[in-house]
Order: C-alpha cells, then structure tokens, then sequence
C-alpha cells in the first residue's frame, strides 16, 4: 500500500537516512532503448525485459504501453519507450545507481549522450517532491521537452502534478501545440 499518491506532490518525504527513506515513495521511470541486445532481442523487447526487470526489483505499480518513436540527437535508430510506476523507499540517488547498474547489466557502456544506447532508465519524477543533488535532478529537467518521455507518462498518471497547477496532462498538451507533429 502506498504511503503517498501521485498526486500529492506537495507533500514531502520523510526524514532520510543512508540512502533509504522511512516510506516508500512512487518513482515514474522512463525507459528507451534504441539498440538491440543479444538476448532480449530488438528494442521493444529490451524495453519489455526492463520493465519486467523493474517489477522484480522494485514491485511495478503500472507501466505504459511501449511506443515506437523516431530517432533524435545523434541517436541515429529508432527508439522504443515506455513508463514505469515503481515503490521504493530507496531516495533519489540510490534510486539512480540501482537504474545505472541495471543499464549496465543490459550492456549498455557510457558514450555519447543522445547516442545509441541498449537501455536507458531516467527517473522522471517521484512522489516526495522536488529534488537536487549532484548528477541528479528530479522532475527531469528534460521533461517537458520531451513528447516521448511525455506521451508514456500521460498513460499511466495523467493527474501527476509536475509544477505548481500544471500536471502531466497540461504539460503533454502544451507540448503538442507547440509542436503539433510531436
Ligand atoms: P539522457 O538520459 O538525458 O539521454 P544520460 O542517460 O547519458 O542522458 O544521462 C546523463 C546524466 O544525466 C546521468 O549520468 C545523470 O547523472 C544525469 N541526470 C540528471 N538528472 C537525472 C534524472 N532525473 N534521471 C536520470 N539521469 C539524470
Ligand atoms: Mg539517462
């Protein structure tokens, strides 16, 4: 059962200590991939393995349907992504190791950003509020920015609020009237 909804972001998490929290908190994950891996297969099947990856290490609260989207930066492939809700009591940044040593564990080596990556996994936002520490920052500051981050995220928790009034819903349509092809 959930200590906290995702839709009380003005609440804040409880004390911290080591890197764990005295109560869970919901965390949305992104997940992408726009390489193939060796085992699980091409991209929407790395972004399946993920996910089930997540429930197991996590419990999975919901996750998205995985979209197919076209390639950005200097990424070169298409990209197959998704959203997962996970309970954790772990804080921000063990949150972002445990995500890093799953990216690595699908083989995914650090290189160019934007590049081709097996896996990546950004925490997108999580239910204890806002977050800064180094390497870190929660919402992701790319967010509303990015309609494939958006899209997945808008299907499991439309009513998440991101900032101040504004939830996921209105951020995912301000960015589709900014740029109506997406
Ligand atoms: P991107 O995910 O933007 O395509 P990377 O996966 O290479 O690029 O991430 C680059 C760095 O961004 C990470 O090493 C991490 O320290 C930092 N970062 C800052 N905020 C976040 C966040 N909310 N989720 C994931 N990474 C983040
Ligand atoms: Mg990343």
């Amino acid at each position: 059962m959930l200590g906290l909804t995702p839709f009380d972001c003005a609440l804040r998490a409880p004390l911290r200590t080591n890197g764990t929290l005295s109560q869970s908190q919901l965390y949305a994950i992104a997940i992408g991939s726009n390489r193939p891996h060796g085992r699980y297969g091409r991209p929407p099947q790395v972004v399946e393995a993920a996910i089930a990856r997540l429930d197991q290490d996590f419990g999975l609260f919901d996750s998205s349907p995985i979209l197919l989207n076209p390639a950005h930066g200097a990424a070169g492939r298409d990209f197959a992504n998704a959203m997962a809700l996970v309970e954790s009591s772990l804080e921000p940044p063990s949150m972002l190791s445990r995500l890093k040593q799953i990216e690595r564990e699908f083989g995914r080596r650090r290189g160019r950003r934007w590049g081709p990556r097996v896996l990546d996994l950004d925490v997108v936002l999580w239910s204890g509020g806002d977050w800064r520490s180094h390497g870190l920052t929660v919402p992701h500051p790319q967010l509303e920015r990015r309609g494939f981050v958006l899209q997945p995220l808008v299907s499991v928790s439309p009513c998440w609020r991101v900032c101040g009034a504004l939830n996921v819903r209105h951020l995912a349509h301000r960015l589709a009237r900014k740029r109506p092809r997406g």
